[in-house]
């Protein structure tokens, strides 16, 4: 095979609890992540030159070794013994620091992309236990879906798809640190945070409930975010007030999505989204669960 490309799926957090942290510093999760249908897309060739070059169509994140995509050919080429040069082209439509797992998710593209095309009887476990010292959320983005992440993200249950829906996302124009958000969150004492209940949400995603799902969605990181960043509770009301079952901020921010039962309100909204002022340099995409 002379290359391959591959579509690299954000993620969003339809729950997401901290529970505690280890002594090396690593917070504890317990998180419902699902695939969403915003994608980027990794072309991987060969090439005659050794190494790896990455072409990235997106000024805002780095091109050289310290994007994900090409630390995940490094550790592939170091691991398996690749020893041909490699070109990669990575598309970037996923919005950058927002919560959606986008570095982790092109990561584990590449990962799989170079299993396919040099090494295929490796598992997607192997690749799993590969990929989480370069990122917590790798892992689960090797095989995506619906799927309940606990431990650092290491432990991985899968869960039946969430029932369908149509999903606005709407990333607003500010830059929220991921550092900063957890940093916020530790100094929450422990009796004001308020947990999700991640196990009826599982539960409800086995009943296919998705009125009982969205009753349930919970981000304990949204706490202190929501807090400094009043513009993810007004988008929040926006699209509640058009007819969101719920809508939350996911994972460390700043992005939310509306989870709509009626696809009609959904499109509606997002119309509206793209015209308004005051969203204007915001990024927003009307999608489904994938
Ligand atoms: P998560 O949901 O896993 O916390 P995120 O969506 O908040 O991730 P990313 O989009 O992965 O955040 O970007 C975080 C930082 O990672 C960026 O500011 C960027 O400098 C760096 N980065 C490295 N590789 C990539 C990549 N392939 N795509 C996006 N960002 C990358």
């Amino acid at each position: 095979m002379e290359s391959i490309t591959k579509k690299a799926y954000g993620k969003i957090n339809l729950s997401l609890d901290v529970t505690g942290r280890r002594e090396d510093g690593y917070h504890l999760v317990r998180m419902i992540m699902q695939t969403v249908g915003i994608y980027d897309t990794l072309t991987i060739c060969r090439q005659e030159e050794e190494g790896i070059r990455l072409f990235v169509d997106n000024s805002d994140i780095p091109a050289g070794e310290d994007n994900l995509a090409f630390r995940a050919a490094k550790v592939m080429q170091e691991r398996y013994g690749i020893r041909d040069g490699l070109s990669i082209r990575l598309e970037k439509r996923i919005p950058v620091a927002a919560g959606m797992a986008g570095g982790s998710t092109d990561a584990a593209a590449v990962l799989r992309g170079l299993r396919d095309m040099f090494v295929p009887e490796v598992t997607d476990e192997e690749l799993q236990k590969l990929a989480l010292p370069m990122g917590a959320d790798i892992p689960y983005c090797i095989t995506g879906g619906t799927q309940l992440s606990e431990g650092i993200g290491e432990i991985l249950t899968p869960l039946p798809k969430a029932p369908q829906c149509s999903l606005l996302v709407i990333k607003p124009d500010l830059f929220v640190s991921t550092g900063w958000v957890y940093k916020e969150f530790d100094g929450i004492p422990e009796e004001e945070v308020r947990h999700p209940d991640v196990d009826a949400m599982c539960e409800a995603i086995r009943k296919d409930d998705l009125n009982g799902m969205a009753k349930l969605c919970g981000n304990v990181l949204e706490q202190k975010t929501g807090a400094a960043y009043p513009v993810i509770g007004q988008i929040e009301r926006f699209m509640e007030e058009r007819g969101a079952l719920k809508a939350m901020m996911t994972g460390s921010g700043p992005t939310v999505f509306g989870i709509f039962e009626d696809a009609e309100k959904a499109e509606a909204a997002y119309r509206e989204a793209l015209s308004r002022d005051d969203l204007s340099g915001s990024q927003t995409f009307l999608t489904e669960f994938v």
